[in-house]
């Protein structure tokens, strides 16, 4: 997947459209990202061994990556990846609109 974690995105639809937010996860298998805020939701919580708190939380569930679009920290517009190499040699991700590296 082009987007990581740690990587400042914006979702494109769905009911947290326009939010912004950081990348906590990344799930390549699913081709999901966990990004904080978004697609928040309850989730009642009875004890266990490990937990003794019962109660509602609050949970940040996976989003489909095709769903979100990475922020560029120049433009601070979404924007899309693309590689390129550096004099090294070493594969990089740059922005697709500016080509500053990210
Ligand atoms: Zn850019």
């Amino acid at each position: 997947m082009k987007i990581h974690r740690g990587d400042n995105v914006i979702v494109l639809s769905g009911k947290d459209k326009g939010r912004r937010g950081e990348v906590v996860r990344a799930l390549p298998k699913e081709g999901r990202v966990i990004v904080e805020g978004v697609n928040r939701v309850k989730r009642h919580q009875r004890t266990t061994q490990v937990r003794k708190r019962a109660g509602i939380i609050d949970k940040d569930l996976a989003v489909p990556v095709s769903k979100v679009a990475l922020v560029c920290p120049k433009e601070h517009a979404p924007t899309r990846v693309r590689y390129s190499f550096g004099a090294d040699g070493a594969k990089q991700r740059v922005c697709a609109r500016c080509g500053e590296a990210l």
